[in-house]
């Protein structure tokens, strides 16, 4: 049997800020004011429903569940690692599904979600793209998948980090993006401070740019994977038409505006981008930028040719990289067990619902 999926609502979504709340409790003969405690309520005091918002009048509480809908997604598949992370297979109104995953790390609770279905980037050795693009999130999805994960979390602990490195490209789809993120700052929600918010891109420059315009307080990771074009466009596709001078350039005008340092992604992808020198064309690159490099060792993905780096080839990638004074970090493995790279798992859901399809479940 397919798994279950959420039926189209019809209604507004109340989470999403493009929906006029205030208008609408007016035109209900409501104070306007009332918005911003029934925002309180879904963003910062965990509300499921319309029932828990007990100091709005019953009838008011009718009307909202009447005319709008709270969630637009549901829960297909929630899994949990020995290491505490926890990850979400959410199925979006329109039957698309998505993921997004909450980490335990120290006293860091981080989120990590989605900003499209699927992808079009095109990364080789990425989960997400194998199947390209369906849509953008709105912003309504995208705050919902934050609101979700923050109601995993026992009732004395709050959400303090959120990385945009679940599936799709961020900045291919910021309008809808940055007020999510805005509202993840709200005092009366969230409150998460912009300084802990990490966008991950693929270093689209125009895009890069009017990031650095609009708003530069975020943390910005570039996604290299490659010193030099000719692997970077085979590791990456998209770099064919950009370049890695382009994307270095955007990069460095977003470092200026925002004053942050800039983080370079690299996944070592054995035997392929893994050696001593490719390692020293990095160092060579990034110069003197005041750069931080996140080694990420590459999460194998089923159905994909690529190896994990060997033990060997890590250290003396990282080794180089240290000895030349680039300040380097690992990205440790979290949630192996649950496929917790994201793209994976809604992947892994589709292939079983089409195998059970195949045997005529
Ligand atoms: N589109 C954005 C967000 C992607 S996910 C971007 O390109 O940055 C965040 C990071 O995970 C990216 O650096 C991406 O290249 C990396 N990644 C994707 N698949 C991976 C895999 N199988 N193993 C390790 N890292 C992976």
């Amino acid at each position: 049997m397919p798994l279950p999926i959420s039926p189209v609502s019809p209604l507004p979504h109340l989470l999403d800020p493009g929906f006029d709340l205030p208008g609408w409790l007016q035109a209900a003969g409501q104070p306007a004011w009332r918005a911003r405690a029934i925002r309180r309520w879904l963003h910062g005091r965990r509300a499921e429903s319309f029932a828990d918002m007990t100091d709005l009048p019953a009838a008011l509480r009718t009307q909202l569940e009447a005319a709008t809908t709270i969630w637009t997604t549901n829960v297909v598949k929630h899994q949990l690692a020995e290491d505490g992370t926890e990850k979400l297979l959410l199925g979006l109104h329109d039957g698309q599904r998505i993921e997004c995953v909450l980490l335990r790390d120290g006293i860091r609770r981080t989120v990590c979600i989605s900003s499209q279905v699927g992808c079009a980037m095109g990364c080789v050795f990425c989960a997400s793209g194998l199947d390209g693009v369906v849509r953008n999130l709105t912003t309504g999805e995208i705050i919902e998948q934050l609101l979700r994960l923050a109601r995993l979390l026992p009732a004395d602990e709050r959400l303090s980090h959120i990385v945009v490195m679940g599936m799709g490209e961020p900045l291919a789809n910021l309008d809808r993006l940055l007020p999510a993120l805005a509202a993840a700052q709200d005092p009366d929600g969230l409150g998460i401070s912009q300084r802990r918010i990490t966008i991950s891109t693929v270093g689209l420059p125009p895009a890069v740019d009017r990031l650095s315009d609009l708003n530069p307080g975020y943390h910005l990771a570039v996604s290299l994977h490659a010193a030099d074009d000719q692997l970077r466009t085979r590791l990456v596709p998209v770099n064919q038409s950009i370049g890695i001078e382009a994307v270095l350039a955007a990069a460095d005008r977003y470092w200026e505006a925002s004053g942050r340092r800039l983080t370079f992604e690299y996944v070592l992808l054995g035997n392929l981008n893994d050696s001593p020198e490719h390692a020293r064309s990095l160092v060579r690159l990034l110069g003197r930028r005041a750069a931080l490099v996140n080694v990420i060792p590459y999460n194998t993905v089923s159905g994909l040719p690529w190896e994990e780096p060997s033990d060997v080839a890590q250290t003396r990638f990282l080794d180089i990289l240290r000895k030349a004074g680039t300040n380097v970090q690992v990205r440790r493995r979290k949630g192996a067990r649950i496929d917790a790279a994201c793209g994976q798992l809604r992947r892994l859901a589709a292939s079983h619902e089409a195998a059970k399809d195949d045997h005529g479940e």
